[in-house]
């Protein structure tokens, strides 16, 4: 499995790089960059560094008792929430920000959906001294206000996108124009497993920290390997970079758990896997939710960083692969995990998060047992103004 991508950042079908030729130098200056440094032991050492002196590295795994008796299931919970910045987003925004120095970038760009990618951005580039630009919807500036806030005390210039559909598809364009006017003094540091090649690969290399940590530490804390591992899926960062350690384990079952949003009608969901269909989004050929017209249709859920109309091509591959199985949990649903996960454990998840703890909880019903492992991708401070118009609320 991990001979994906082929040479042309291909997985199965899916994945390449449909892009307008003025992007194509980029890309092959960041394709130049990947061969020659990802895998450079100075590149290495210096991002094992960065990850367990600054960004918390390794995240705890913690057993999740009280979920466990209420499931009637083991429940194994990888802490990415205890990551620096409070999500899973850090491993990829620093070691990005560590190859665009390589690069010999001057400045970094980013977009941002639920503001999380723009936080770690912002933190990643202060830590090694870059100025940052991040793109944001203007719809995902209002509803995440406190992590814009969070990412202008850094220091970083928030610009809100007011074109397309104002949220993270419209953010993504934007930075694709801003990179494509200075491709080498510019680094854009992409923040999900989406997007042309390299970037699906690169950030499923970064993320798989999550993966290869969770696999030791469940071998040792809970003498085996799960049955499940599940995670939430919105570009698919977290989720590849859980299962891709656990590929080769043919035993461990691996799950993940898109936004229904409202419902399975298209405009009411972000589930890409669940209800899309193959085409190009972003230049990348994936599963995307689009109408009969190839129009690609706006998305709604919850959790802003779920709302993406998209989602990584190595995600689709494994999917028809049948490796692994997706599904989606709802608006409502996601918020009940939220609260269950919050009230008996003390720990408050984002929302994208609560979606994966209502996929594995349907799990642990029909699998009683079961062993389970949850990607617990961050944490739900950022969601307060949303919390407090809908569960605080009732
Ligand atoms: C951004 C984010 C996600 C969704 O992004 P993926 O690339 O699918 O992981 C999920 N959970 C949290 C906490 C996030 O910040």
């Amino acid at each position: 499995m991990s001979a994906y991508p082929d040479a042309k950042g291909r997985y199965g079908l899916f994945g390449g790089r449909y892009v307008p030729e003025t992007l194509v130098p980029a890309l092959d200056r960041l394709q130049e960059g990947v061969n020659r440094y990802l895998s450079d032991g100075d590149f290495q050492a210096e991002f094992l560094h960065e990850l367990t002196t600054w960004a918390g590295r390794p995240t705890a795994l913690s057993y999740a008792g009280t979920l466990s008796q209420r499931w009637g299931a083991s429940v194994w919970l990888k802490r990415e929430d205890l990551a620096h910045t409070g999500a899973h987003k850090i491993n990829n925004a620093i070691g990005q920000t560590l190859l665009a120095k390589r690069l010999g970038a001057k400045r970094i760009i980013a977009e941002t959906g639920a503001g999380q990618h723009g936080v770690a951005s912002a933190a990643a580039a202060a830590r090694l001294g870059m100025p940052c630009v991040v793109y944001m919807g203007a719809v995902d500036v209002e509803r995440q206000s406190p992590n814009v806030d969070r990412m202008r005390l850094m220091g970083a210039t928030v610009v809100p996108v007011h074109s397309g559909d104002k949220t993270l598809r419209a953010a993504i364009d934007e930075a694709l124009r801003d990179w494509v006017s200075d491709p080498n003094g510019t680094y854009y540091s992409l923040g999900s497993a989406v997007g042309p090649h390299p970037y699906p690969y690169l950030v499923r290399e970064l993320q798989s920290v999550i993966g290869r940590e969770a696999r030791a530490q469940m071998l040792a804390m809970a003498g085996g390997l799960p049955d499940i591992a599940v995670a939430c899926v919105g570009g698919g960062s977290n989720a590849i970079g859980l299962f891709h350690p656990f590929l080769g384990d043919t035993s461990v079952k691996l799950l993940g758990i898109e936004a229904g949003g409202r419902g399975p009608g298209l405009g009411d969901n972000a589930a890409s896997l669940t209800f899309g269909t193959p085409g190009v989004l972003q230049g990348s050929y994936t599963l995307i939710l689009q109408d009969a017209h190839g129009q690609v249709r706006e998305t709604h859920s919850v959790s802003a960083g779920l709302d993406y109309s998209g989602v990584g091509p190595e995600h689709s591959f494994l999917m028809k692969s049948g490796r692994v199985s997706y599904e989606s949990a709802t608006d409502d649903e996601a918020l009940e995990a939220l609260m269950e996960c919050a009230k008996h454990e003390g720990i408050l998840p984002a929302i994208e998060t609560a979606h994966a703890f209502a996929g594995a909880r349907r799990y642990a019903d029909a699998h009683p047992g079961a062993r389970i492992l949850i990607c617990c991708s961050g944490r739900g401070d950022k969601d307060m103004p949303i919390l407090q118009r809908t569960v605080l609320k009732e």
